[in-house]
């Protein structure tokens, strides 16, 4: 999928959360495999010969880039999303789409990935988020489409700092769900709003998810995105994993097969 845009242009459009302007999007990606957007030019000039762009009673994202992405495992499009306007109207967040293929009818693999600097970085071998990114965006380059949808939500949503102390914690003998609610967060911080609402902008529909995490596919299903299939994402434990997955077996609802 090829989403206009050039240097200096900020290319931005509102989601549609009614089903009626739901169907005219995609009616409108169907038609042409270029997606259209309410342009502002570097000079605030719009321009929108064929743009669109919906009414939004809560929801919205604003596509900020979008450019040619060749990786190791293939060639996608990278997409740069921002959600709220960061002045009190709601945090702001950020999550980028890896998207590989021009067509996402049907139902495409599906992976939304939470940031992990120690993991996806540092190759931390504390947690197992790197695999998976890696395990995802292979499985995707091998069907030749679909999506990854990386989100800025650092330790489930806790933050990086927080994070460390909560490793600091784990050393000392709790586990990670313990640990987060030792530090005051819930075990699980995440909200899945925004990868919706990427999806949506995406033009996707149905989604074969690629998760180990049920709860997951209740926020994507919640939030109207069916999920006709969740495919395992699942990394063999190490020695240093086993305790963790573990815990995200028993106290978070993982669900897991090698074992
Ligand atoms: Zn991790």
């Amino acid at each position: 999928m090829r989403l206009s845009g050039f240097p200096g242009m900020l290319v931005s459009w509102t989601i549609p959360l009614g089903f009626n302007e739901r169907s005219r999007c995609r009616r409108m990606m169907k038609a042409d495999h270029t997606m259209q957007f309410r342009t502002l030019s570097a000079h605030g000039e719009r321009s929108s010969p064929k743009g669109y762009n919906f009414d939004v009673s809560k929801a919205k994202v604003q596509q900020v880039a979008s450019a040619d992405f060749p990786t190791r495992w293939g060639q996608f499009r990278i997409h740069g999303f921002t959600t709220g306007t960061g002045n009190g109207a709601g945090k702001k967040e950020e999550a980028v789409a890896l998207v590989m293929g021009d067509d996402l009818s049907g139902s495409p693999l599906v992976r939304i990935h939470s940031q992990c600097l120690t993991g996806d970085v540092f190759g931390s071998l504390r947690c197992d988020c790197r695999q998976q990114l890696e395990m995802a965006l292979s499985m995707i380059a091998k069907q030749g489409r679909g999506v990854l949808v990386y989100e800025q939500q650092e330790g489930r949503g806790i933050g990086l700092m927080a994070k460390l102390q909560a490793y600091a914690l784990q050393d000392s003998g709790l586990d990670t769900v313990e640990a987060n609610e030792k530090l005051g967060f819930k075990a699980d911080h995440r909200e899945f709003q925004l990868p919706v609402e990427i999806l949506k902008a995406l033009g996707i529909k149905q989604v074969r998810l690629l998760s180990n995490n049920p709860d997951k596919v209740g926020a994507l299903e919640r939030a109207g995105i069916r999920v006709t299939e969740r495919v395992p994402c699942e990394v063999a434990p190490s020695k240093y994993t086993e305790d963790y997955l573990k815990t995200k077996e028993e106290k978070l609802g993982h669900l897991f097969t090698k074992r």
